[in-house]
């Protein structure tokens, strides 16, 4: 009997192995991707939920899924406000006169705005309150450290923010911020009350901004004006697309991965996000393809309404409250397109020694890091909100910092050599949890005191309120009660 049990063993072991390497192996020789994003990037373009195109990418999504022969849906969800830029304009005058580069933050109400420009250096809340009585009714000139990958994003956010919120209690009539990218790049960002925003925020080009930073410092009076374009509107519904491929003897449970579908439409949402929506698109066909049956449910997700506050994922937490237990993992990848070469675990210790177990069989570099931080600002958000183990990739820089929402966020900037590689990383991944015995991926659901401690342990509250999610946490309006 004991021979015949470790046998049996053996193939299972063997065959879950076979299974493995044909899918890294499908996966390494597909090109399809990079037919896949140029149609997504190139034909369809930049997608802002609530656009024709963000509509038109929907289709895309399920049409892709369909063809390859796996289980799709649509599912719907409301989004608070609609809110889209046209082309407004900008003129600077005084001293000087000329017409910056730039353009409106999220949720800027379209209408004229003038006021005199007050340079108050990089905005910090000494220098601010310094400068007081000057900003009443005016526009305060924000500064910012050149930005040329991730860590340089992370000070940006939390740079702005800190100007933002210390420039409300002055009583601005708006920001200027000056961008952080050269060669006059513009970006799109979103303030830190996102849909329930009220005060106009810009990002001027960084050349002209310095120059009206320059004239300021020489003791000159500018003036900035603008007429704000935008498309405006109340809640709507938009879609999420889901697919999934169903498990076996564990079919209830779901290992669930996304990137989100919609972007800015600066430029064409290549490597935030498309290039990821097209590496779950090809895992989702190879396992296909392959006529693999994993034992776990594996769930895709092509989330929308992410960048105005990840709502596409947020509703999917809210629709199925019911089964939320059974999902056993929530994985993100948001990050672009360069060489994943980390996890971050979000906050569990305990799925930090899981992972290291699940990822031993690919053989991984030595390097390959668990970073066990919360990650505040995509789709694992309401996940961890559920006290659900969720991953978020973690990946070298590449281009995704400098291009990050700007106009320059196209097809060329993608890494497909490491996209190929990071979609046999993260289809491996996904094929060892959806496979591994229960006892390996034993992991509670977090309570909400659980998650509460953890934030606190993490000092997390400052990145959530930077992004709004602060308030709607303790209020219990989102998350687990
Ligand atoms: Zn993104």
């Amino acid at each position: 009997m004991r021979t015949v049990i470790v046998f049996f063993l053996f193939v299972q072991l063997t065959y879950a192995q076979s299974d493995l390497k044909n899918l890294q192996g499908a996966l390494a020789s597909s090109t399809i991707m990079e037919k896949d994003l140029r149609e997504l990037c190139d034909e369809i373009g930049g997608r802002v939920t609530g656009s024709e195109a963000n509509e038109k990418s929907v289709e895309w999504g399920l049409q892709k899924f369909q063809e390859a022969g796996v289980m799709t849906w649509k599912q719907s969800f409301k989004v608070p406000v609609l809110w889209m830029e046209g082309a407004s304009t900008f003129s600077i005058s005084g001293d000087i006169e000329f017409d910056p580069l730039a353009v409106a933050k999220y949720q800027t109400a379209p209408g004229d705005y003038t006021g005199k420009l007050i340079n108050v250096g990089m905005g910090s809340e000494s220098e601010i309150l310094k400068l007081e009585e000057q900003l009443k009714g005016n526009f305060a000139l924000v500064s910012s450290e050149l930005c040329l990958d991730i860590d340089g994003l992370f000070a940006e956010y939390t740079q702005a923010a800190k100007a933002e919120m210390a420039l409300r209690k002055v009583g601005v009539k708006g920001i200027v911020f000056m961008a952080s990218r050269p060669h006059k790049l513009l970006y799109r960002f979103i303030p830190t009350k996102v849909t329930e925003n009220d005060l106009p925020q810009f990002i001027m080009a960084r050349e002209d901004a310095q120059r009206c930073l320059r004239t300021l410092q020489a003791d000159k009076e500018l003036t900035f004006s603008t007429t704000v374009h935008a498309e405006i509107g109340g809640a709507f519904t938009s879609d999420n697309v889901l697919a999934e491929i169903e498990g076996t003897d564990l079919k209830e449970e779901i290992v669930i991965i996304g990137a989100h579908l919609d972007s800015w439409a600066l430029g064409t949402g290549a490597n935030d996000n498309g290039c990821n929506v097209t590496m779950l698109i090809n895992i989702a066909r190879q396992i296909k393809a392959l006529g693999l049956k994993p034992r776990r449910t594996i769930r895709f997700a092509l989330w929308n309404g992410e960048e105005q506050g990840y709502f596409g994922s947020w509703a999917y937490t809210k629709q199925n409250l019911t089964n939320m237990d059974e999902h056993k993992m929530a994985m993100s990848v948001d990050i672009g397109s360069g060489e994943i070469i980390g996890l971050f675990t979000n906050g569990r210790e305990d799925l930090v020694e899981v992972m290291e177990d699940i990822l031993s069989p690919l053989e991984l570099d030595t390097s390959f890091a668990l970073i066990n931080v919360p990650i505040i600002g995509t789709d694992n958000f309401d996940f961890m909100l559920q006290g659900i183990p969720n991953l978020v990739a973690a990946h070298k820089p590449a281009s995704y910092g400098v291009n990050y929402h700007a106009s320059s966020d196209t097809y060329d900037k993608v890494d497909f050599k490491s996209l190929s590689k990071n979609s046999q990383l993260v289809g491996g991944l996904l094929w060892l949890y959806a496979n591994a015995d229960d006892d390996k991926i034993n992991l509670p659901r977090h309570t909400r005191s659980e998650i509460q401690t953890m934030f606190e342990k993490t000092d997390t509250e400052f990145s959530m309120r930077m992004f709004n999610v602060w308030e709607s946490w303790i209020s219990a309006e989102r998350g687990r009660k």
